[in-house]
């Protein structure tokens, strides 16, 4: 439980400050304009409990929806996709479409080379810059194995001799 807050908290990290500030600045103009402005102008408004509600929730669900924006193009930088063209879809595509697509299709994150540090796919064997190995592998036939099989299941000879990086 701990865990996953702490993991939440590391996700909401990466939401860039500028779609913070936009976040913000978004609720309190809603309030502006529709507490502030819209009754001088508009007669005809729902009692203003109604309105304190509608424009509240409302501001609260555009600020959600800014910060998602930010956090899906924080997310696919880090996760080596193109973040300009996701964060378009997931603005432009109704109904949230764009977002599902999103948390469909997105690649596995990105982590750092133990050697050099590099971001790596989590799915490479090998760091692409200085070629570190990421994970066992098979001595025979060089493909990736878990570290608990006795015999390789790609070419089925015996593991005594695996290769650990
Ligand atoms: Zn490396
Ligand atoms: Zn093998």
């Amino acid at each position: 439980m701990n865990q996953a807050k702490s993991h939440l908290r590391g996700e909401l990290a990466i939401i860039p400050t500028v779609a913070r500030v936009v976040a913000v600045l978004a609720f309190v103009i809603m309030q502006i304009c529709l507490l502030g402005l819209l009754p001088h102008y508009e007669r005809d408004i729902p009692p203003m409990p109604f309105m304190v509600l509608i424009s509240v929730g409302g501001g609260i669900i555009v600020a959600i929806i800014i910060l998602l924006i930010g956090y899906v193009n924080a997310d696919a930088k880090r996760r080596d996709m193109n973040a300009l063209l996701w964060t378009l879809l997931v603005i432009f595509v109704p109904k949230a479409l764009g977002f599902l697509a999103y948390f469909l299709l997105r690649k596995p994150l990105l982590l750092p080379c133990p050697q050099c540090g590099t971001p790596v796919r989590a799915d490479y064997a090998y760091c692409q810059k200085c070629g570190q190995g990421l994970r066992p592998f098979c001595c025979h036939c060089g493909r990736a194995i878990s570290d608990d099989f006795v015999c390789c299941p790609y070419c089925g000879k015996p593991l005594g001799a695996a290769v650990t990086p």
